[in-house]
């Protein structure tokens, strides 16, 4: 849904470009963070109807970030989706076993993107 809040934690500063331009179009309030770190920082005030997380972050990485996030009834349920560079079988995994909801491959594709996020985005509105 057009209004849905998302959070993106991403360090690459031209993968954050992309997403962020990317779901401004598609009308969604983003807020961004470069680390996990600053991530939990912002889901002190913020509430996200998805969350968008990189796996390779300085510091925690994502795959952490997802299980602390699994682990913390608020966010038990939100959709993440991980976006990585690797590719292999076991990174997908791994992803999953951390709790993530998606594993979407770098360079992004922007054609598909915005239709996976609003399918989790208006499964949430409708209570699934
Ligand atoms: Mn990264």
């Amino acid at each position: 849904m057009a209004d849905s809040k998302i959070l993106v934690i991403e360090d690459s500063p031209s993968s954050l470009k992309l997403m962020l331009t990317l779901l401004e179009m598609n009308g969604y309030e983003v807020r961004v963070a470069e680390s996990a770190e600053g991530g939990f920082e912002l889901l002190e005030q913020f509430t996200p109807d998805l969350i968008l997380i990189d796996i390779q972050l300085p510091g925690m990485d994502g795959l952490e970030m997802t299980q602390r996030l699994r682990a913390d009834s608020a966010f038990e349920h939100t959709p993440i989706l991980a976006v990585t560079a690797y590719s292999s079988q076991a990174d997908e995994k791994k992803a999953f076993e951390a709790g993530c909801n998606e594993f979407i491959i770098k360079p992004i594709d922007t054609r598909s993107l915005p239709d996976v996020i609003g399918g989790y985005c208006e499964g949430a509105r409708t209570g699934e």
